[in-house]
């Protein structure tokens, strides 16, 4: 029988200092292993000497794939190339820093023999220091407050995917990416494994938190009608409001407690505030609608045919 074959993806931004040891770890866990493996380095535009640390490698080891891109697209991207070109049957992403702890790979691929499709790696701990714990915790709690479909939190980019997985993902080109969100989105027997998130080996974040902000941001967008509301609901409120003040200036007029003039240009202004929320509401309505379209996700995943004599034609 054909061995199965487990793709490693990892992307790398100015990393020279880890991946000799990151090789070395991961390859440790591959090799003893009853499948065949391939692992890839995508090369994210690293301005040090992560790439020619990687051809040295891939030299002697025929098993290593580089992806060397053109300059740095992101770690998002960095990703989605991985993915895009792993031949695996199942795909594992994890960080090329060392904090995803390869030995966790183990824990992976067991629960994916078990038949589980997405196993996410939880990090039962963290050790960033104080700012960037915290602030990942509020995000999530923010996150899962106003997503439609809730991503498990504190779970980054390390897990395996199998390959279903992987040829759905495939075909999702929204240019935006929030990965975490679609590989919750594309459902398929999920689950989780823990693990404590070990300190960067060497070097620092590629992960500022002007980046920190632009994945946010992705993920509200992309996953959130929140801000497509907004606009309704701020609608509503003006209506409540300028139905408040149109009393009270009727009222204020009645009484003569007012100058002339007063009452009727407050009554104009507030309908005209009014209105023109209710025509941006409107508008984003539509924008929202046309977002969703373009975005071109497709619009039901099937895991399984049953009693189809030919699967449907895709
Ligand atoms: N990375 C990347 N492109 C970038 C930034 C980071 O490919 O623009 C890689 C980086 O080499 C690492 C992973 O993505 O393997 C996670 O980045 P990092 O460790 O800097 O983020 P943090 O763990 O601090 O959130
Ligand atoms: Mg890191």
């Amino acid at each position: 029988m054909k061995k199965k074959l487990i793709s490693i993806v990892t992307p790398v931004y100015n990393e020279e200092g880890n991946l000799d040891k990151f090789y070395e770890r991961v390859k440790g866990i591959l090799k003893p292993l009853k499948y065949d493996h391939e692992i890839i380095f995508v090369n994210d535009g690293s301005k040090d000497s992560s790439l020619l640390v990687l051809l040295r490698l891939a030299e002697s080891d025929k098993q290593i794939r580089i992806i060397d891109f053109s300059r740095n697209f992101g770690h998002q991207m960095a990703i989605t190339a991985g993915m895009d070109h792993a031949i695996g049957d199942c795909v594992i992403i994890l960080d090329s820093d060392l904090q995803d702890p390869p030995e966790v790979i183990l824990d992976l691929i067991m629960k994916w023999e078990e038949g589980y499709e997405v196993v996410n790696a939880k990090r039962k701990s963290r050790k960033d220091g104080f700012f960037k714990d915290m602030s990942a915790v509020l995000f999530y709690k923010f996150l899962n407050a106003i997503l439609i479909n809730k991503i498990p939190e504190n779970v980054g980019d390390f897990r395996l995917l199998d390959r279903k997985c992987i040829n759905v993902l495939k075909k999702i080109k929204e240019k935006d990416r929030y990965l975490r969100g679609l590989t919750t989105w594309i459902g398929y027997k999920q689950t989780i494994v823990e693990y404590d998130r070990a300190k960067r080996e060497w070097g620092k974040t590629g992960y500022p938190i002007t980046k920190m902000v632009g994945l946010a941001f992705n993920a509200i967008f992309s996953f959130s009608r929140l801000p497509m509301k907004l606009a309704t609901i701020l609608s509503v409120m003006f209506f409540s409001i300028t139905f408040l003040v149109i009393i009270y200036a009727l009222i204020s007029q009645i009484l003569g407690q007012t100058v002339p003039g007063w009452s009727s240009q407050i009554i104009i202004y507030s309908i005209y505030l009014a209105l023109q929320m209710m025509i941006l509401a409107i508008i984003s309505e539509y924008v929202g609608r046309i977002y969703t379209q373009v975005q071109d996700r497709p619009s039901y995943i099937v895991a399984n045919y049953i009693n189809f004599n030919k699967k449907p034609r895709d």
